[in-house]
């Protein structure tokens, strides 16, 4: 259910993100290359021999600036440790063990966390003969490893497997209340958010243990219907901690929300959407949740009217990849609206869960397909058969083509516009893949070929 987070650590340039790349590299399949998204990408989701965790490269968070590396560094491992529920420390066999990582092995030794001590860069035996330095750090394991070439790396990753937790049996994924993660930057208004609800006699039924350690979900109820809050413990006692580090915010956001069907992005009306919130909101069409903006601080908004034209439009332009979420406008502090989200929100579930008949599904193809001809693939037609909706939460589809590599993301993008006209998805991302279909049914099942392919 909960996926554990694994935080790469260690001082600039010992190769944290050439691990992050060589981790995700192998099982990370990016569903679609969405401007914008991807761009300085720091965190993912990644699995390693059925187990998932989240995985993020510390070194995305470095600020790039000349201040002391040394604050800097420490700063971030502070924040890495806080919010990590494993560590992977990195040092480099090709410079040996410097003061630096002296300084980062004790913190976090007294984190208590579990850390796995890696010495990267150990590609040819001229690089083994450092290694005997780094157990000054008092430590019994060591893996030295190859970010780059890969020796030594399923060493690591396997021991990586056996500290993670247990993954969970199939039953527990399908929880049956509706989950719910409140997520932003610092100071947009969780915490009041929450308050405000738990203000409301219908609040919070019982809270149950989220199954990381520091997790507390509530379980809200509205009118009847329930909806657990991921972590609302944690929204209401922390954010003083890393308050000012924002860019740990998204990090914050992630490890809420994989356990999330639906994330309630936060946005701070009055300042309008930051780069912050893009990124946050891009996180939350990765992972495939609903997606509701609650411009909260509505209250000083001159001009709501006026202000809600101008910050929706402003919203589908920043966020373009995710123009399908839910706006709402709301007051955490005056508590106006705020059970509106709630009528959002059951309508965004419903439509993540949406699934449509193979039959009215392909009318609606076919119609697309022969409105818009598809761009050619080198100089070939890139033929679309048919369609067919393979799962829900998100809603996912699968087109057969005759050549995959022609798909054309633009072209994916139109279809997916269309589905979108003819049956809503409202608030939910929408995932479409092209595959092959296969020469042997084409024969077998003798389809027509579309009548227009000649006519172009
Ligand atoms: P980061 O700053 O810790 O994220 O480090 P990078 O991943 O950007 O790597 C820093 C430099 O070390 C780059 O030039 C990499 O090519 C190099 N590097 C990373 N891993 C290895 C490795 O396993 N062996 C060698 N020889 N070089 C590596
Ligand atoms: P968090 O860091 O996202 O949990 O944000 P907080 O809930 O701590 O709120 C940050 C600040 O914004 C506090 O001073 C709140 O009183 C204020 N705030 C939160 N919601 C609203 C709102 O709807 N209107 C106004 N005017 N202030 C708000």
């Amino acid at each position: 259910m909960s996926k554990p987070v694994v935080a790469i650590v260690g001082r600039p340039n010992v190769g944290k993100s050439t691990l992050f790349n060589r981790i995700i590299g192998r099982n990370f399949a990016i569903v679609e290359d969405t401007p914008g998204v991807t761009r300085d990408r720091n965190y993912a989701e990644a699995e390693w021999d059925g187990k998932k965790f989240l995985l993020v490269d510390t070194g995305g968070f470095e600020p790039v600036t000349e201040d002391p590396m040394y604050s800097k560094m420490r700063e971030q491992t502070t924040l890495a440790v806080e919010e990590a529920d494993f560590i992977v420390f990195l040092m480099d066999g090709k410079q040996g063990l410097l003061p630096a990582d002296i300084e980062v092995s004790q913190r976090l030794r007294a984190s208590g966390k579990p850390v796995i001590y890696a010495v990267n860069k150990v590609d040819g035996e001229k690089h083994e003969g450092f290694l005997p330095d780094f157990y000054r750090l008092g430590i019994d394991t060591l893996f030295p490893v190859s970010a780059q070439h890969g020796q030594g790396f399923s060493e690591l990753m396997d021991e990586l497997h056996r500290l993670l937790p247990k993954a969970p049996p199939e039953a527990e994924e399908k929880a049956e209340l509706p989950r719910v993660a409140i997520i932003g930057r610092p100071n947009v208004g969780k915490s009041s958010f929450v308050n405000s609800l738990i203000g409301e006699d219908r609040m919070i039924v019982s809270s149950v243990a989220g199954t990381t350690r520091d997790a507390v979900d509530s379980v809200y109820q509205y009118y009847g219907k329930k909806y657990v809050l991921v972590d609302t413990a944690g929204i209401r006692s922390r954010g003083k901690i890393s308050q000012g580090v924002e860019k740990y915010s998204v990090m914050r956001a992630m490890k809420g929300m994989s356990r999330a069907d639906v994330a309630l992005v936060l946005i701070d009306a009055a300042e309008g959407i930051t780069e912050q919130d893009e990124r946050i909101v891009g996180l939350a069409h990765e992972e495939g949740k609903g997606i509701i903006i609650v411009l909260n601080k509505w209250d000083l908004v001159p001009d709501k009217e006026q202000a809600f034209k101008r910050i929706t439009t402003e919203v589908r332009q920043r966020l373009k990849f995710a123009d399908y979420a839910a706006v709402v406008a709301i007051s955490a502090l005056t508590k106006q609206r705020v059970t509106k989200v709630f009528d959002e929100l059951d309508k965004v579930i419903a439509e993540r869960e949406k699934r449509v008949p193979t039959a009215e599904l392909n009318r609606v193809f076919e119609k697309l397909i022969s409105r818009h001809e598809p761009p050619l693939y080198r100089a070939r037609r890139v033929k679309y058969y048919y369609a067919t909706q393979v799962g829900i939460k998100p809603p996912t589809f699968v087109v057969f083509v005759n050549f995959p590599d022609g798909v054309h993301f633009s072209y994916i993008r139109y279809i997916e516009n269309n589905l979108r006209e003819a049956f809503g998805f409202h608030g939910s991302p929408v995932r479409i893949f092209a595959k092959k279909r296969r020469e042997a049914n084409e024969a077998r099942e003798g389809k027509p070929r579309r009548r227009k392919e000649r006519g172009s």
